[in-house]
């Protein structure tokens, strides 16, 4: 429809990434071609330790350069934090908030998520929140409950299609091999979208762009990004690597 929203693929690096990891956005540049520009956004995560270098070698390409967290404050009194507006300044236009690796290992709850995605807005970025169940929460059959109280908690009220971005990562696809079939990521998505008609209204829900993330690969990506409402995805693992990187933003 007019409506759909431009697919974006983003990587997250996680921890891991040093200086010599230029050559990868290098790669990455080099084979955005003008054929995948005109399907597809790309954004990089790098660590906080690559943000700035990064952006400054993106300077003049279309990749965009994101942060994996933020604090909710501007600054502060907070030893070994980074805030969104250090992120903005040293060029970073997307920040990841509740990761489910931040959420399972430094208890963030949804209202720090909700609150990282405010600092991000305040420091004009766009905050890509992470939602999703667990392999527990799947099999009791709550999944759609999850998920739904998870978007509400996280999504702060200022958000719309340009300043946020949705992430649905099922906890146990991380990292694992493991995906969801093709028609319970098509349930998940139209409930995202569904919910997103309350949280930024109705004409707007329809332009926010839903990502897939959980072991995303050049194999499974054409079937997982053909499937209604995944706008894109959320890429661990295979964004270290730039030719499978690619691949996945090619399989658009
Ligand atoms: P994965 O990670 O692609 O390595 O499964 C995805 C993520 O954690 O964002």
């Amino acid at each position: 429809s007019v409506d759909r929203p431009r697919p974006l693929v983003a990587g997250n690096w996680k921890m891991n990434g040093l200086k010599s990891s230029a050559k990868v956005l290098d790669e990455i540049h080099a084979g955005y071609t003008p054929g995948l520009k005109a399907k597809v956004d790309l954004a990089v995560c790098p660590p906080a330790t690559l943000v700035g270098p990064l952006a400054l070698q993106a300077v003049g390409s279309r990749v965009a350069i994101g942060g994996q967290d933020c604090h909710a404050k501007e600054s502060g009194a907070f030893t070994g934090n980074v805030s969104a507006e250090m992120l903005a300044d040293a060029g970073a236009t997307y920040v990841i908030v509740g990761h489910s690796e931040r959420r399972q290992y430094h208890g963030e709850k949804d209202v720090d998520v909700c609150a990282k995605a405010v600092a991000a807005h305040r420091a004009g970025l766009t905050a890509i929140v992470c939602i999703g169940e667990t392999r527990e929460e799947r099999e009791a059959g709550r999944a759609l409950s999850v998920v739904k109280k998870q978007l509400r908690g996280s999504t702060p009220v200022d958000s719309n299609s340009q300043n946020l971005v949705v992430a649905y990562e099922p906890v146990w696809a991380i990292g694992t091999g493991l995906t969801p079939t093709s028609a319970d990521v098509a349930e998940v998505h139209a409930l995202i979208r569904d919910e997103l008609k309350r949280l930024v209204g109705k004409a707007d829900s329809a332009r926010v762009r839903i990502l897939y993330g959980g072991s995303v690969k050049p194999s499974n990506a054409t079937e997982l990004m053909a499937v209604e409402n995944v706008n894109g995805a959320l890429v661990g693992g295979a964004s270290l690597v730039a030719a499978d990187f690619l691949a996945i933003a090619g399989a658009y």
